[in-house]
């Protein structure tokens, strides 16, 4: 699992690092005092080449955290929750716990990045002009800042989908034709088609002998096409998603097993038999857990006779439940945000069935192999 840590609140929003950040912090800063700025200027100290390096380092993932917090703050103003920003090895990202419900707030929420990006080079661009005959490194620092947020805004105007650009051109869609999911299609292709262009690119630059740049852009093409393949699998899936209640979901034939049982006889008697991963732990009729897989398969097997469930079981009070009037999205980030495979679907504190991640997913798959 991602480790992230979190570095403070803005506006409410959870600021946080994830562990992968570490690695780009230290490749930027590699880079900009191993390679860039000697190139440019051939005789400052060491030293001053690992703190200019670090300072233009920190300061561009500091303009990236700004880009993501002007989305997220039109999305908050929209009435949108804005739970994290994240820094990660690609970036910056915010997230937003709902999709736009109109082209209109689709297209403000997307614009502000890139603009706050261009406006931020032109700080910059601004701070050089002054600073540049006055302290040579810290010009320096301004000049490449200028260009990399300038680099930045322009490239998250790509139009395609999910990126900002292509965020614009899918709110334009939509407005022009009132269909979301064929507006995010279009989109995504858009994606799809500026990445193959890149990485064709890409792979033609290597060939002529320009081997870093054409790896760097054949690269981003790859990222680019993934992220706009699985930008529209998600929008898909919320879309077929968002009529459905947790009862229309679950499983309400379920069996339950004691909390005394040792997991030997769970095994025998009920995993193997029912070829079920989870089980609902209760006893007289009272929830007291619930038991899957995982927990069987931290016992040793020689261990499982004299092992009972309710030693292994993830008791009721750090349980995940839902209601039955939950919608399926509500569901599904419950599955996901905490990793767990099994929700018990629970009205007025009585089982009413269980619900599985493998079943959202199965249910999905035949939706969409129908064609519903
Ligand atoms: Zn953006």
């Amino acid at each position: 699992m991602r480790t992230s840590w979190s570095i403070g609140r803005l506006f409410g929003i959870d600021i946080r690092i994830d562990s992968s950040w570490i690695i780009i912090f230290a490749f930027v800063t590699w880079m900009l005092a191993g390679y860039y700025f000697p190139s440019q200027y051939a005789n400052w100290p060491l030293w001053q080449y690992l703190l200019i390096g670090a300072t233009t380092s920190l300061l561009f993932f500091a303009s990236v955290l700004l880009h993501e917090l002007a989305h997220s703050l039109v999305a908050l103003k929209q009435g949108e929750e804005v739970r994290s920003i994240t820094l990660f090895i690609l970036g910056g990202v915010a997230e937003i716990a709902d999709e736009p419900r109109k082209p209109s707030r689709e297209f403000y929420m997307a614009f502000v990045g890139p603009l706050s990006s261009l406006a931020i080079a032109l700080v910059f661009l601004a701070l050089w002009y002054w600073l540049r005959n006055i302290s040579q490194p810290l010009g320096a620092l301004c000049r490449y800042l200028a260009l990399i947020n300038f680099i930045l805004g322009i490239f998250n105007l790509i139009p395609g989908f999910p990126m900002d650009g292509g965020r614009i051109l899918r709110a334009a869609i939509w407005k022009i034709t009132g269909n979301l999911r064929k507006a995010t299609r279009v989109a995504s292709i858009t994606g799809q088609a500026i990445a193959f262009l890149m990485i064709f690119f890409g792979i033609w630059q290597i060939l002529r002998g320009f081997f870093f740049n054409g790896m760097w852009i054949a690269l981003i093409g790859w990222f680019i096409h993934s992220a706009a393949t699985r930008g529209y699998q998600q929008v898909l899936m919320k879309d077929m998603l968002k009529d459905l209640r947790a009862k229309d979901l679950m499983n309400p034939d379920f069996e339950t097993v004691s909390s005394d049982l040792s997991v030997q006889e769970l095994v025998e008697d009920y995993v193997l038999k029912r070829r079920e991963r989870a089980f609902l732990v209760s006893d007289a009729g009272e929830l007291r857990g619930i038991v899957c897989l995982e927990d069987i398969k931290t016992v040793a097997p020689d261990r499982r006779s004299s092992t009972k469930v309710k030693d292994i079981m993830t008791p009721r009070e750090k349980l995940e439940i839902t209601s039955p009037e939950d919608n399926g999205n509500e569901v599904l980030s419950k599955l996901s945000r905490r990793n767990i495979h099994q929700l018990p679907v629970i009205e007025e504190g009585k089982v009413q069935g269980i619900l599985c991640r493998a079943d959202v997913l199965r249910f999905l798959h035949l939706r969409s192999e129908l064609g519903v």
